[in-house]
């Protein structure tokens, strides 16, 4: 029974070694029949040497480096899509997603889950902004989204070859894994964890923008909301409209004046012009994503794939 680790790795020179210690470490009571598959968008420091050195004296480390860097979502499918695993794990380079949860996740699937969800119980080490935007992205996604994606559950996870091999399937090019995963569905266990603050280095993610427009991805991605939300808002408008209408034919019924002049103009033609280019900018995000997809670009480029053998796993061909 083989085990895949899929590491996203970028710029992590000064965490590499610790983790591939902590997950040996981790794994060696549970199996040893496991590949860590390092997933490497071209770094400027010396990530890519250590893992080329720890490769040599330990063949289950598996390297693949991409021709540029294609961020972290890409690099995590290619990972997949590489891994020969019954299981794969999902984790981060920095001992973000703690190696030592491996024992009891691997336990969980052996139960029989298909997917296994270590969820974040507190965030520190997390800016007070992006734990904002976790809080109210979570909540509104899963009111208006199509799949049901548990809370403060990240990249970190366990999926069976079935689920994996599902996910693949997908052709879908947004790269919001949790949301592909969801989608898939089988049975899910959570395990709760609190989540450390980075080891070293540095995130490369804006720390607000970078949640924010990941959450968003996800609302677009797993949701057709946006786009009823225009046509909710005209009818509201428009029914504004004839309120004014009856108001004003009221008045002139009555012989009274009306009082209304400029302000009322400036304000209600620049709230229309506001509405309808929220309106415009929804649609957009739609007909970019159907852009991406219809375009189909290659998700990511492999320039080299070491440890592989000859043989490459019949998902990467
Ligand atoms: N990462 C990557 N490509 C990128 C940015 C990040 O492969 O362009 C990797 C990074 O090395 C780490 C993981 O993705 O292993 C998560 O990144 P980070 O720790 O910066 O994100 P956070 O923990 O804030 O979600
Ligand atoms: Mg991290």
């Amino acid at each position: 029974m083989l085990l895949s680790l899929v590491v996203p790795v970028y710029q992590e020179e000064s965490s590499i070694a610790d983790f591939i210690a902590q997950v040996r470490q981790a794994l060696t009571p549970a199996t040893d029949d496991y590949e860590i598959i390092f997933a490497l968008d071209p770094s400027s420091d010396r990530t890519g040497d250590i893992i080329e050195e720890h490769r040599a004296a330990d063949p289950r480390i598996k390297l693949l480096s991409f021709s540029r860097r294609f961020g972290q979502p890409m690099a995590t499918l290619a990972g997949l899509q590489y891994s020969s695993g019954d299981a794969v794990v999902v984790m981060d380079a920095d001992l973000q997603d703690p190696p030592e949860l491996l024992p009891a996740i691997i336990a969980k699937w052996r139960e029989g889950f298909e997917v296994v969800l270590p969820q974040r119980r507190q965030r520190d080490g997390e800016p007070w902004t992006k734990r904002l935007v976790a809080a109210i992205g979570y909540k509104l996604i899963n009111k208006i989204a199509d799949v049901h994606i548990p809370p403060n559950t990240g990249d970190f996870r366990l999926m069976s070859r079935r689920v994996v091999n599902e996910v693949l399937r997908l052709k879908e090019s947004h790269g919001f894994l949790r949301g592909m995963v969801a989608l898939v569905g089988f049975r899910q266990a959570l395990i709760p964890f609190d989540r450390p603050p980075r080891l070293g280095g540095r995130t490369h993610y804006n720390q607000f923008v970078g949640s924010l427009r990941i959450g968003f991805n996800g609302v677009y991605c797993f949701s057709t909301y946006a786009l009823s939300l225009s046509t909710l808002l005209g009818f509201v408008i428009a029914g504004f409209s004839f309120l004014l209408m009856a108001i004003y034919l009221f008045y002139k019924l009555m012989g009274w004046q009306i009082l209304w002049g400029n302000p009322t103009l400036v304000i209600l033609i620049s709230f229309l012009g506001g509405i309808q280019l929220i309106s415009v900018g929804i649609l957009g995000e739609y007909i970019g994503r159907i852009y991406e997809e219809v375009r189909a670009r290659p998700k990511f480029i492999v320039e080299r794939a070491e440890g592989f053998g000859p043989t490459l796993p019949p998902a990467a061909k």
